[in-house]
């Protein structure tokens, strides 16, 4: 029995784990102070009302034997798929139910689409990155090729005609920098990948906290992506469903690779490794776009949006150069006073204990930023802002 050696290649990620431990430290030396919590990526208001009262009464379904379900479609429910289909409609962009694939959100499917490419293809990863996008790649022993986000474009790399590329990841809004590219830009990449005969797998995740109406929310508002592009979004920070689990990939019909198409490779994937999401799951997610739970979702969203803006004025303030925090729930700052991220790590625990990210756990261009999240509670996240005016 041979394992995959490509697990040995695997980085230790010792970032939340070192975050936690230094954090444990600090509370037990001075359980006086209060620390604040801007560190990780995670939601902290609850599932709004229409998507629970959606859910309850889909319990309520299951539990009579005339509306009882069991295996559903793999690939999700059309119910769901036309509400997804129809958001996509709003913004022009049409897509047939079967371009459509309903799962239980965008780790797994970033992760699992992976299962279509050969493993000789080449892979263009941005730098720094969500770290999923390069794991997932070493696992399979495929040769990545970094692209460097800096502060010199805006942490929003173009693309070098000079680099091959097979495979191309691009998140926008970004996780960690917060970042989000223009339509123009991204029309350079798809220009970039049809050139290359390469597929761009978009990660738009993040598309709800886009404010500024210019900014695409989408890959596919950028003409010719549909023959170029696969995009993968989540209800995770849309909607709250970090802890529910549900997101979609759309994948065209118009991609066609070597004769074969990647939606009827994709559908044979899921429908072999996947049995899909829950009912009670789906039938939330689909209240997520009806008129009440929009109006609900949308005021989560701007109170993260707030928490956000009262960060974003305390940098400003302090001319502190970041990205982010306007069409973002992310706030990547360059560390003051040219210390290291980890440096500015325990700084700011220590004189204004307040835990955040350093920007070195997302790759090597993340040393000397870091990262700070809208996520947070309202009260903390003001008292955050104004203890960062203080040490800063
Ligand atoms: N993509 C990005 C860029 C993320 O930051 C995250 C979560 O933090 C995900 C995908 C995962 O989303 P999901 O909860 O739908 O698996």
């Amino acid at each position: 029995m041979k394992i995959n050696e490509h697990y040995r290649e695997l980085e230790q990620s010792y970032l939340f784990s070192t975050i936690a431990k230094k954090v444990a430290q600090f509370t037990q030396e001075h359980p006086e102070q209060e620390v604040i919590r801007l560190g990780i990526g995670d939601v902290t208001l609850p599932l709004c009302g229409a998507v629970v009262e959606a859910m309850q009464q889909a319990v309520a379904e299951m539990g009579q034997k005339e509306t009882f379900r069991g295996y559903g479609p793999e690939q999700g429910y059309d119910f769901l798929k036309q509400a997804i289909s129809d958001y996509y409609g709003e913004q022009g962009i049409a897509f047939n139910l079967h371009e459509i694939f309903v799962s239980d959100g965008a780790k797994s499917d970033v992760g699992n689409i992976l299962d279509l490419f050969s493993t000789q293809n080449k892979v263009l990863i941005p730098d720094p990155v969500y770290p999923v996008y390069v794991d997932t790649n070493v696992m399979a022993g495929r040769p990545i090729t970094y692209l460097n986000a800096t502060a010199d474009n805006g942490f929003l790399p173009l693309p070098d005609p000079a680099v091959k590329a097979d495979i191309i990841y691009l998140c926008s809004p970004n996780n960690p920098t917060g970042a989000v590219y223009t339509h123009a830009q991204l029309e350079q990449w798809v220009e970039y990948a049809r050139a290359q005969n390469a597929v761009i797998l978009f990660d738009a995740a993040y598309e709800a906290f886009i404010r500024d109406p210019s900014l695409p929310r989408s890959i596919f508002e950028i003409e010719g992506a549909k023959t170029c592009a696969i995009e993968f979004c989540s209800f995770s920070k849309t909607a709250g469903f970090t802890g529910t689990r549900c997101g979609y990939t759309i994948v065209p019909e118009e991609l066609q690779f070597e004769g074969m198409h990647l939606n009827a490779m994709w559908l044979r994937r899921q429908t072999t490794k996947f049995n899909g999401v829950p009912y009670i799951v789906q039938k939330g997610a689909a209240a997520v776009f009806s008129p009440q739970g929009r109006a609900q979702t949308r005021e989560n969203i701007n109170y993260y949006h707030e928490n956000a803006a009262v960060l974003a004025d305390a940098l400003r303030e302090k001319n502190i150069w970041f990205t982010g925090g306007e069409n973002s729930p992310y706030l990547w700052m360059r560390c003051p006073d040219g210390k290291s991220s980890w440096e500015f790590f325990d700084f700011l625990l220590r004189k204004a204990g307040i835990v955040g990210t350093p920007g070195s756990g997302f790759g090597q261009n993340g040393e000397g930023f870091f990262r700070l999240t809208a996520f947070g509670d309202q009260e903390n996240t003001r008292k955050a802002a104004l203890r960062l005016k203080e040490v800063l």
